[in-house]
């Protein structure tokens, strides 16, 4: 299977754009997404355009375009991937990358009226669990919620002072962190409650985006246990579903940053740089098609994002990395940066 899938999602226009009065620079179609630089020499046409091709474009102003897509049609396309993984055994992973204010927690979390992919994965593994219950598997469902804000790790789901567990690996189990909290849940609202709870406990501050910006990277991990009977003999799988709302992708010198906030974008830097890396490397492995595995030298440990999701990128898991742009002229250049981004993950 493919082991790298990559979609980007442009959102509508916000208050702050229209205002502006902001001219629209994205272009979608089947999988192409483009953009238009409107200031550049129209005479050079490469530089004035550039083109890239996804596994999906997705549109969301208009629902007339062939590219519209819902939230529904975005799990259909990529959660019930997901779901399928994990009922066969394999881990997964769902990054949603991009600039502050361009769609990833819409994309992730939504709102309670407008869903996004975390909440209506959690329904569908309740779902056919209790399907698959009726013929005679056991399941055993947890949760845990952290958060990566400077290279430390905090646990959404823990009281107050867990705001710097330590990273250790396992030499079977592979990476976790220490004395983060899991809950085990029995059913949707139970996991919608864990949801709810860490989304609660964000760390969040003020740039001069003027919006509240997200500066921390928040990973929601669902462990799946399947057991049953396997040729009579009692079997366990286990699959881990990471779901990520990466920290906002803009440069340091982008939002004014300085001292503290100009530190944090280092840090956040080094996680998304060292992810891209990880993510190229792997759609190199898998675009090797002699089929002998060559030693790629995947950098996971370079940052504890990649190390604390090392097992499940790469090897038989499923990565899915959604690309948040914003569709207006005044943020070009972030927006161009996303998809370069974007286009080297395939
Ligand atoms: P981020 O998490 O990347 O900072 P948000 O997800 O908070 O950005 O999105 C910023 C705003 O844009 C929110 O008000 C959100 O509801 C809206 N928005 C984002 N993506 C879409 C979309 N695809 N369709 C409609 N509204 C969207
Ligand atoms: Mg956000």
């Amino acid at each position: 299977m493919a082991s790298v899938k990559v979609a980007v999602r442009v959102r509508p226009f916000n208050q702050r754009e229209i205002d502006m009065d902001a001219q629209l620079i994205i272009q979608m179609q089947g999988k192409t997404t483009g953009i238009l630089n409107s200031k550049a020499n129209a005479r050079d046409e490469n530089i004035r355009y550039k083109e890239f091709t996804f596994d999906y474009s997705y549109w969301s102003h208009d629902n007339k375009s062939s590219n519209f897509a819902s939230q529904e049609m975005v799990y259909n396309n990529l959660g019930t991937e997901v779901i399928d993984c994990a009922f066969q055994g394999y881990n997964a992973c769902v990054f949603a990358y991009g600039q502050t204010g361009s769609g990833k927690t819409f994309t992730m979390m939504g709102s309670p009226e407008n869903q996004g992919l975390i909440p209506r994965i959690c329904k569908a593994l309740f779902e056919k669990m209790s399907e698959n219950s009726k013929l005679g598997t056991t399941h055993r469902v947890q949760v845990s919620y952290l958060e990566i804000y400077q290279e430390r790790v905090a646990d959404l789901l823990g009281g107050r002072d867990n705001s710097s567990l330590k990273v250790r690996e396992h030499p079977k189990k592979g990476p976790y962190v220490q004395g983060l909290t899991t809950c085990l849940v029995t059913n949707y609202n139970h996991i919608q409650d864990c949801m709810n709870r860490g989304n609660s406990h964000r760390t969040t501050a003020a740039t001069n985006m003027n919006d509240v910006s997200s500066r921390s990277h928040a990973i929601f991990t669902i462990t799946f246990v399947q057991a049953g009977y396997c040729d009579g003999v009692p079997s366990e799988t286990v699959s881990k579903i990471h779901l990520v709302d990466l920290a906002g992708s803009e440069r340091a010198d982008a939002t004014g940053a300085t001292g503290q906030r100009l530190k944090e974008g280092a840090h956040i830097n080094k996680s998304l740089v060292t992810l891209g890396s990880v993510i190229s490397a792997l759609a190199e492995v898998s675009a090797d098609k002699d089929g002998q595995k060559k030693a790629f030298f995947i950098p996971y440990r370079d940052s504890v994002l990649t190390w604390l999701l090392k097992d499940s990128l790469g090897g038989n898991s499923k990565t899915i990395m959604i690309a948040a742009i914003s569709p207006a002229d005044c943020n070009y250049g972030e927006t161009l940066s996303t998809l370069r981004y974007a286009n080297r993950a395939k």
